[in-house]
């Protein structure tokens, strides 16, 4: 029998590929890619393609500099996304150390680690994504301006919408790439749009998640137009989400999450794993929601969660129950924005949930109101906590959170909270324009 590795060459020969682009993730989620040529095709499937480590954020303090790829052969895709990628195919790679061990620093390795322990518990993790993102105009010079491209809402649009004409040829564009998805619509804030991807194994919702990022930016820039994944473009209007609904999967292919004989629909493995979620959210946020802006999304009244809680209904809550039963029995964390790196998310929220499921952690009671029209005392009554509210907050609540460290690993961790201490520090240093406006003046 031909080994897979043998397929993929003789596919890349078929299909006229004369680059190769390796792709993979930094420490923080951006995408980084290496084009090796045809020649040298074999050595590159054989993980044989080196870099210089200390040039990627996040990657030099945890490793020596030598680092090479391992592209893995499921991923490959030949499809060109836009014209000028024709010749060109792509493949995710695991990092790996100049020994030939997978990397510290592999976001990838990361979440295949937790994939392994689910798997061994007899679960798989399915993962579907909904993605947000705003089209902004560009200047003559093609540099974004902070001026969106359209005033439509919620699922507005008509085909004289440069924005709708983007937005149909980017569903196209990951179409061809094998994408399933299951809906694409303008969002709520003028030019915001929303493509959801259809559920799948979590390994290929990530990797996909990141094309998904390029390859919008790539067609939105073919209609003069930037795309923006910045989770809060804009203060009064709502901001980017990357809702992660997920489920888990038993080996005999039904879903563990639903369980017929209950009022609810709700098995009390899903109960528990939405109890591990909200116990570790506040040490999950410095990586859902890891820059400065993101803490701009997360306030009352724009369909972003602040509070820590469950609900079937209501959006103010992190964790939500959409009401599909059977094999779409899932449950939906709001807390992600596009900013994050997915790898390490879905690989702290499935630890996460595992511990619940293995602890048996019962959530408090489902939230119906409003949290935000609660007082303090009916929240603490009803055993609501509060998100981090910044970036620092995140960090300190990252350190404190022994599950969280122990999956991305000490040194990865350290070297994230570094990081996003300076990032948070510079911030504070800075003086806006809101303090210039308010102050000036004033005193
Ligand atoms: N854009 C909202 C957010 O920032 C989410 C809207 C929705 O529920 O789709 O979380
Ligand atoms: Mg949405
Ligand atoms: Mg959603």
């Amino acid at each position: 029998a031909k080994s897979r590795l043998e397929d993929v060459r003789e596919r890349l020969g078929k299909r006229g590929a004369e680059l190769l682009g390796l792709q993979f993730a930094d420490l923080f989620g951006a995408i980084k890619t290496v084009y090796v040529h045809r020649d040298e095709f074999d050595s590159a499937l054989a993980g044989k393609t080196m870099f210089d480590g200390s040039s990627v954020p996040g990657f030099a303090r945890v490793e020596r500099s030598e680092l090479l790829l391992l592209p893995d052969p499921e991923t490959i895709r030949f499809e060109p996304a836009v014209p000028e990628e024709r010749g060109v195919a792509y493949a995710y790679c695991d990092v790996l150390d100049a020994d030939g061990e997978p990397a510290a620093c592999c976001s990838r390795t990361i979440l295949k680690r937790a994939l392994r322990e689910a798997e061994k518990l007899g679960y798989t993790l399915n993962v579907g994504i909904e993605g947000e993102f705003f089209l902004f105009e560009t200047d003559d010079r093609g540099e974004p301006i902070h001026v969106v491209h359209d005033r439509a809402g919620y699922f507005d649009g008509g085909p004289s919408d440069r924005g709708e004409r983007a937005r149909l040829d980017i569903v196209a564009a990951l179409r061809r790439q094998g994408f399933r998805l299951e809906a694409a619509h303008h969002e709520v804030a003028p030019g915001q749009h929303e493509i959801d991807f259809k559920y799948g194994d979590a390994m290929t919702a990530a990797d996909r998640w990141m094309t998904f990022r390029q390859i919008v930016k790539q067609v939105a820039h073919r209609h003069g137009l930037h795309a923006s994944f910045m989770p809060k473009p804009f203060a009064g209007q709502n901001g980017n989400a990357m809702h992660c609904n997920q489920s888990l999967q038993r080996r005999d292919g039904s879903n563990a999450f639903f369980d017929a004989s209950r009022p609810d629909g709700l098995s009390e493995t899903a109960r528990r794993y939405i109890g591990g979620l909200l116990r570790h959210a506040q040490g999950m946020a410095a990586i859902a929601n890891p820059i400065v802006n993101s803490y701009k999304r997360l306030l009352p009244g724009y369909e972003a969660p602040t509070h820590i809680a469950w609900s079937s209904s209501n959006r103010s809550a992190l964790v939500r129950v959409p009401s599909s039963r059977g094999a779409g029995t899932r449950v939906e964390l709001r807390t992600p924005d596009p900013a994050a790196n997915p790898y390490l998310v879905l690989a702290v929220m499935l630890r996460a949930g595992l511990e619940g499921i293995a602890s048996r952690i019962e959530p408090p009671a489902e939230v119906v109101g409003n949290i935000h029209d609660m007082s303090d005392t009916e929240r603490r009554d009803a055993r609501i906590g509060r998100y981090p509210r910044d970036l620092h907050e995140a960090v300190e609540a990252m350190m404190a959170d022994p599950l969280v460290r122990e999956t991305l690993g000490d040194a990865v961790c350290e070297t994230y909270a570094s990081a996003k201490r300076r990032e948070a520090d510079e911030y504070a240093a800075a003086v806006h324009g809101w303090e210039i406006e308010r102050y000036l003046a004033r005193y």
